[in-house]
């Protein structure tokens, strides 16, 4: 038997980062997720100067600020007003000492102009307009290549492209930004008595729930799902899937097949196989675990049972997946306290189903802790992490705790 961390750090080991690809920012521009999560694996620097021209920073009157140094309350100073200048006016205009632009946020400052005076400093004339305060130099512009010049680094290498990062990449007057890609998922379930979602399941048979949820996971981790596919109870069988769907995956998931009973056909497949291994792993749930490549494409075997299932990924599959996408393998925990007493087996790192008290900082158990348990699966919040040699969690202990909410 592995303890949980030698068999962890053995499939996150063999894992490599995918090769860099630059993709185009025509999606991302268009308002698509396509590039959100990816990591960057190359410095974004910017072809242009931001902003792109001076412009105001208010809605006011574009200004000689010498020609309102006199202006206060009680004096103001009366300028004509020579037109409008909207945001999007595209013309080159020009200011004639003595006489003023009314000009809107974001417009293009006419030249000679040197400040803003906001319209609340005026009484909002169109023709003529009373500026009741003197304004320095400057005020109210924003100059070209204030914020960035370019060749700037807009955003580094080794960042996750987040919804702040579109604007300074989009601004940047670059095409394409080189990132990690995100990696493709096949998942796989078997089981001969496993009958498609949505339809009703006979006597002896169960609905195929393992391979929507390994799929959403994987989404829900950033990769790309790119088949969900089920196989019948025999080496042939699997054999012949997994082939099929290895040329578009960059790691394959299997779920049931695995322990040790008669028609294991993940087993029958792979065992004795140089390139695979099934081992136990000190845990629970989640024991019997399979791991091994195909055509050089990594495959992870998991027990079918749902929550073995769901365990399995977030802890091997999730990690895994984050290495090939240029990421830190571990997903984030939390601390938590014991709210309520619950026991591990010996000798096994127990990953309990918990609920968050109020307060999100304390736990107590769900449901039975049986790895064929739904309910208690669907209203779990999060997977306490229990150590090997604990078998029996106490009230007030400090434990940590995987949250479920948004594993991306
Ligand atoms: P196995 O690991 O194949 O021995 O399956 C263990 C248990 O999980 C059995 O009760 C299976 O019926 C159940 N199971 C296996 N695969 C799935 C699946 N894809 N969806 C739901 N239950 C499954
Ligand atoms: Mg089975």
């Amino acid at each position: 038997m592995l303890t949980f961390d030698e068999y962890q750090q053995r499939v996150v080991a063999a894992m490599r980062q995918l090769p860099p690809r630059a993709v185009d920012l025509s999606g991302a521009a268009a308002g698509e997720a396509d590039l959100l999560g990816l990591m960057t694996a190359q410095p974004v620097r910017t072809a242009v100067a931001l902003p792109g021209f001076t412009n105001s920073a208010m809605d006011g009157y574009a200004v000689l600020a010498a020609d309102v140094a006199s202006a206060r309350e009680d004096a103001p100073v009366s300028l004509p007003v020579v037109g409008e200048i909207p945001a999007g006016d595209t013309r080159s205009l020009k200011l004639a000492p003595g006489s003023c632009w009314r000009i809107m946020t974001g417009a293009p400052l006419p030249e000679g102009a040197d400040a803003v005076v906001q319209v609340e400093l005026t009484d909002g004339g169109l023709q003529q307009v009373q500026i009741r305060e003197a304004v320095e130099t400057g005020r109210a512009i924003r100059h070209r290549g204030e914020d960035v010049q370019p060749g700037d680094e807009v955003v580094p290498a080794g960042v996750r492209l987040r919804p702040r990062h579109l604007p300074a990449l989009i601004s940047a007057g670059v095409d394409e930004v080189t990132v990690v890609p995100r990696p493709r998922v096949a998942v796989v379930s078997t089981g001969d008595e496993l009958v498609e979602p949505g339809r009703r399941p006979g006597h002896g048979q169960v609905v195929d729930s393992n391979a929507p949820m390994l799929a959403a996971l994987a989404t829900e981790c950033g990769f790309e799902v790119t088949a969900v596919r089920r196989a019948g109870d025999t080496a042939d069988a699997v054999r012949s899937v997994l082939s099929e769907v290895a040329a578009e995956a960059d790691l394959i998931v299997t779920s049931g097949g695995v322990s040790a009973g008669a028609f294991e056909p993940m087993k029958l497949a792979f065992e004795g196989s140089d390139h695979f291994d099934f081992v136990k792993v000190a845990m629970q749930p989640g024991k019997p675990q399979g791991f091994g490549t195909l055509d050089g494409t990594p495959v992870f075997a998991l027990p079918g049972n749902p929550v073995s299932s769901l365990v399995s990924f977030l802890v091997f599959v999730a990690p895994a997946g984050r290495v090939l996408a240029g990421r830190d393998p571990q997903l984030p925990t939390v601390e938590a306290a014991v709210a309520e007493r619950w026991t591990s087996p010996p000798g096994r790192q127990q990953f309990a189903r918990v609920v968050f008290d109020e307060d999100g900082r304390v736990v107590r158990p769900i449901g039975g802790q049986g790895s064929h348990v739904l309910g208690g699966l669907a209203g779990s919040q999060a997977l306490a992490i229990v150590p090997a040699d604990t078998t029996e969690v106490a009230v007030g202990e400090t434990l940590r705790v995987i949250p479920l909410e948004g594993i991306a």
